[in-house]
């Protein structure tokens, strides 16, 4: 494990941090504009400045970036007041590297640029009522007529369906064929006649992610990418990308809230922080806390020295989002009645901050692979352990029994 920037890391760290110093928007420039202009704002100078999506290549609109790289951009954009641009995190993140690897030379044209300036924003419509850890399990169809494909059936927890201009898609072509063997992968409009999207409403009381009903949609043959059968291949480009997008999977509260707030309530007269519970506790989780920044810097030594990071990366979701999670419930303990308070703006404490993760996490514990399918990645893939049985394996999809 290496801690420091080499000369050329640090070069490059004073290079993003001038560049971002310089160019970071002000309120000024920002006023009057929502959440999603901001993030469009900030998004076109980036791209226009040569730093959005530095780590494609610069026929893409990128700049060849190593991951290090990319690490450190990213490292020193959080330490700059710039807008949030997480509604870019699905396009940039995964649709893009897939069109990289899949699409012809025309489509890439087409769209990689627009991702890379924000203009359009894309979702991704791979989990279905009956296919989310096991996705394979697909049911929406798509039947072939000329030289379209006629789609039908639903998706459900489309994060962001609602303000995309495009969706990526896996679909059943062919159900007589084991599960894995009979997938293709589109791309469409999300405007196309018969897409209809209605929102779910959250704990938090926002939406979201939504449910996504095809009736009929016709998306162009031209749309496919990859072979027809071959969307398994294709969706597991996505996904490696949208593991390695997901990073430690700890947002929300961290140890240092906690023990902020440790010192400004009362237990029994006296400060919660020399309460020898409150301490047992303050102290499991600076040990987690630690442990996970020192399993991150190994992920960042293996990217300096070009390695690629493994399966050992499902750790950081796991006891991340858990620990962010006990975290917050404790301290909202610690506030007790002001523990319900969740007025961003007025009263509550820390700004709402325990309250909005109590609320978000249980959502991150489950997108981009569940806390138990990442132990599983773990005993299978880190320790070795031998696999779960797989009852479906090689039998036709048709065949499978489903329990009705
Ligand atoms: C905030 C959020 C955003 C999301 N955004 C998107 C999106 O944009 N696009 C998209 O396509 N999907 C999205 N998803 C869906 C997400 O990918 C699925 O919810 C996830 O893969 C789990 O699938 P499921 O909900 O069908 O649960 P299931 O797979 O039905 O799992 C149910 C329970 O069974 C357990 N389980 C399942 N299989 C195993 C196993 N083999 N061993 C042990 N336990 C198992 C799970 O851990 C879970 O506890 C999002 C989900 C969330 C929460």
């Amino acid at each position: 494990m290496d801690f420091e920037d080499t000369k050329e890391e640090s070069a490059f760290r004073e290079q993003a941090r001038t560049w971002l110093q310089a160019n970071a928007p002000t309120e000024a420039e920002m006023s009057g504009m929502d959440t999603m202009a901001r993030a469009k704002f900030w998004q076109k100078r980036k791209a226009e400045g040569g730093w959005a999506c530095i780590r494609w290549p610069k026929a893409f609109g990128g700049r060849d970036a190593s991951a290090i790289e990319q690490v450190i951009l990213s490292q020193e954009e959080a330490k700059v007041a710039v807008p949030e641009t997480g509604v870019f995190s699905i396009g940039q993140g995964m649709a893009a590297p897939t069109l990289m690897t899949w699409a012809d030379a025309e489509a890439q044209a087409n769209f990689i640029p627009r991702l890379a300036s924000g203009e359009d924003i894309w979702c991704q419509l791979f989990s279905e009522p009956a296919g989310g850890s096991d996705l394979a399990a697909l049911r929406t169809k798509a039947e072939k007529d000329g030289d379209d494909w006629i789609i039908n059936g639903q998706k459900i927890w489309t994060s962001g369906a609602h303000y995309s201009d495009f969706g990526i898609l896996v679909v059943r072509t062919d159900p007589t064929v084991p599960k894995h063997k009979g997938l293709s992968y589109f791309y469409l409009d999300m405007k196309s006649p018969g897409v209809e999207i209605k929102p779910i409403r959250q704990i938090s009381g926002e939406s979201n992610f939504n449910e996504v009903y095809f009736t009929d949609v016709r998306i162009p043959d031209s749309q496919r990418l990859g072979d027809v059968g071959q969307g398994w291949q294709v969706s597991l480009t996505t996904l490696m990308n949208e593991r390695a997008s997901i990073g430690a999977g700890g947002g929300g509260t961290k140890f240092s809230s906690v023990k902020a707030l440790a010192k400004t309530v009362m237990i029994d007269g006296k400060p919660a922080i020399e309460d020898s519970h409150v301490r047992a506790k303050l102290a499991s989780w600076y040990v987690q806390e630690a442990g996970l920044k020192y399993t991150s810097y190994r992920t960042l030594s293996a990217l300096s020295r070009g390695a690629v990071p493994g399966p050992e990366n499902s750790i950081g979701k796991l006891v991340g989002a858990v620990k962010s999670q006990d975290m917050a419930s404790f301290a909202m303990d610690l506030l007790e009645q002001e523990g319900v308070v969740r007025d961003r703006e007025k009263d509550a404490a820390f700004a709402a901050l325990f309250q909005d993760t109590y609320m978000a996490i249980p959502g991150l514990r489950i997108a981009g692979g569940t806390d138990e399918i990442m132990a599983n990645i773990i005993a299978e893939r880190v320790l070795g352990l031998p696999q779960e049985p797989r009852m479906d394996k090689g039998i036709p999809f048709t065949e499978v029994p489903t329990g009705s």
